[in-house]
């Protein structure tokens, strides 16, 4: 059985809603273990897109990792359509930070998520819930991960799980 931590991040629509439906889809496939509270970061790039919310998440699955990620794709599309037909935009991202301690380059798949250590909205919530997790390639704790980042997006934590 792995343990899978993934990252889930919305901004648009009804955000909070869109992540806790996801949340639960997964959970029917693949026990929720920890959740970290939901944060919000800014947009960055442009500076008229609404602010986003993430949250990092432990998951238990013996899936393997391809059809893993099929399954998330297909709550990523279920979860889009329902709310933005119309505009076909994309209202849940859901990524795939860490496949236990498996390392994964396939052509539409790179666990560990390449860019972990460059965003303070992964690396945040990620600290939260396992802050001495050791990043299989950098061989480092996720404390350290952060403690290092250049990034220096405001990431804020909000008051729900
Ligand atoms: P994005 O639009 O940024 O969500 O990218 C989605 C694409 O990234 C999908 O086609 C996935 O196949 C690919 N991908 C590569 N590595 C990962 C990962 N670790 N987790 C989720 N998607 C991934």
């Amino acid at each position: 059985m792995d343990g899978i931590y993934l990252l889930l991040g919305s901004n648009l629509g009804d955000k909070r809603e869109t992540i806790n439906q996801a949340i639960k889809s997964i959970n029917s496939f693949a026990p929720v273990i920890t959740k970290s509270y939901i944060y919000e970061t800014a947009a960055w790039g442009k500076m008229d897109q609404p602010s986003f919310y993430n949250q990092v998440i432990l998951v238990n699955s013996n899936l393997n990792p391809e059809d893993f990620l099929q399954r998330l794709q297909q709550i990523e599309i279920a979860l889009g359509r329902q709310r933005f037909e119309k505009w076909g935009e994309r209202t849940i991202d859901i990524d795939i930070l860490y496949f236990g301690n498996s390392l994964i380059k396939l052509e539409n798949l790179s666990v560990p998520h390449p860019e972990i250590q460059n965003r303070r909205f992964t690396l945040v919530p990620m600290n939260e819930i396992a802050p001495d997790f050791v990043h299989p390639i950098f061989q480092t704790t996720q404390a350290k991960l952060l403690d290092d980042c250049k990034d220096n997006l405001q990431v804020t934590k909000t008051e729900w799980k």
